[in-house]
């Protein structure tokens, strides 16, 4: 059996984070071939890692508010610059390497991971059972034993669950969150990309691209959009889609009345493209048949219809789609006390999204994965 000050079990970004911090003898240990891996597909590649507009408004619970006091944004950059990782912002505030290339994030923190004498990192490892020992915890895995005096869980999101059932730890249950949504069919629409749609559902509100696939949709006020609906528990449900919301409901209406009246000859798809992507408007004049009618026979009715279908396209949710970003869910911050050692169970540190905290799309996720594994790995 090996013996370790502390075995932090997870290399993703908060477990790495925690094992560059560490003063003891450290066991890192990682389920995949290599660690880190995640980081790379962050930001479609360019790793998205904060963002200079950290609020806690943008993650589900305002007690994250104490563990950014300890280590936010601004300490995070200068942490990364102290690496020679240089960065720069977005008209969003998100901040992203210069060099646009997640793989230079990794790269730099593995290089300093590799210079740290106290800690050892296995990797293809992934332990079976986890059980409380002495003040201490047996971490075994298929051809190891090893027992560390504290125990750090950064497996990220559900893959943690395993562990925390062994050791008794309560959590909420993890669900997708920042991921696409399945819809009922969008006939003739995948593909489609709109900007500056307002998406509404219940208390939810927000304007932003979207991307309609053949039975889903998509895009950063999408993924926003699951992360409210994975917190609220909803799983199913009509969305509101403004398709124009430059323009007032009297003003459209004004618009189409006059385009109608100057083009009578013209199909209403016609008059639709004026407003809309042609397959939307097609779309619609479908859902309305009124697809093959003319500008000129468009009643007074049909146009109330049509603008009412432009401001308030419903979409029918059905569930979530593959390739979350992130989950909802896990150790309440409730349970887990300013440095995030759990309070029940002593010597155990949480951190990463194995936390019950998530946060909206923009670097928050990242920031939360780098703020928690470096106050953990400040105090072991
Ligand atoms: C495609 C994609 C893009 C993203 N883009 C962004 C972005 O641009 N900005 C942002 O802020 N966030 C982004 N995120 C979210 C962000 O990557 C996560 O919030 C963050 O990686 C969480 O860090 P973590 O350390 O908690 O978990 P992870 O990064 O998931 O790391 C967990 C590690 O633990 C390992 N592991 C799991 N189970 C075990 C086990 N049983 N034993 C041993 N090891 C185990 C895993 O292999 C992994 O290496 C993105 C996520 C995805 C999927």
């Amino acid at each position: 059996m090996e013996n370790y000050e502390v075995i932090i079990i997870g290399a993703g970004a908060s477990g790495i984070m925690c094992a560059l911090n560490v003063k003891s003898k450290t066991l890192l240990v990682e389920a995949s071939d290599r660690i880190g891996k995640k980081i790379l597909a962050t930001g479609n590649g360019k790793c998205n890692l904060t963002n200079n507009q950290l609020s806690v408004a943008s993650y589900n619970t305002p007690l994250v508010e104490k563990y950014f006091s300890q280590f936010n944004q601004n300490q995070t950059l200068k942490y990364f610059e102290n690496l020679g990782i240089f960065t720069y912002a977005d008209q969003s505030g998100r901040r992203y390497p210069f060099s646009n290339s997640a793989n230079t994030v990794l790269d730099l923190l593995l290089k300093k991971l590799n210079a740290k004498d106290n800690v050892k990192v296995v990797v293809n490892s992934m332990p079976m059972t986890i059980k409380r020992f002495n003040d201490g915890f047996l971490v075994t895995t298929k051809t190891q034993t090893y027992f560390g005096h504290k125990l750090v869980l950064a497996t990220g999101g559900n893959s943690g669950t395993q562990y925390l059932n062994q050791l008794k730890i309560a959590y909420q249950p993890f669900r997708p969150s920042l991921v696409g949504l399945r819809t009922t069919k969008n006939k003739g629409l995948a593909g489609v990309r709109v900007s500056n749609v307002k998406v509404t559902m219940n208390q939810f509100s927000e304007v932003g691209e979207i991307l309609f696939k053949e039975d889903g949709i998509s895009g950063i006020v999408i993924f926003n959009l699951s992360a409210y609906l994975a917190r609220n528990q909803i799983s199913t449900g009509k969305i509101s889609l403004d398709l124009l919301t430059e323009i007032e409901r009297e003003q459209l209406f004004t618009m189409l009345q006059t385009s109608i009246q100057n083009n009578p000859q013209y199909l209403l798809v016609d008059i639709l493209e004026g407003f809309l992507h042609k397959s939307l408007a097609k779309n619609i004049l479908e859902k309305l048949s009124l697809d093959k009618t003319l500008a000129e026979d468009c009643t007074l009715n049909n146009m109330i219809n049509l603008v009412e279908n432009i401001k308030n396209y419903v979409v029918t949710f059905t569930g979530y789609a593959d390739n979350q970003q992130v989950h909802t869910g896990g150790v309440d911050l409730k349970d887990l006390d300013d440095n995030l050692q759990h309070k029940q169970v002593k010597n155990l540190y949480c951190c990463g999204e194995l936390v019950n905290v998530d946060g909206v799309c923009g670097g928050y996720n990242l920031q939360w994965a780098w703020s928690s594994g470096k106050i953990v790995g400040d105090c072991l």
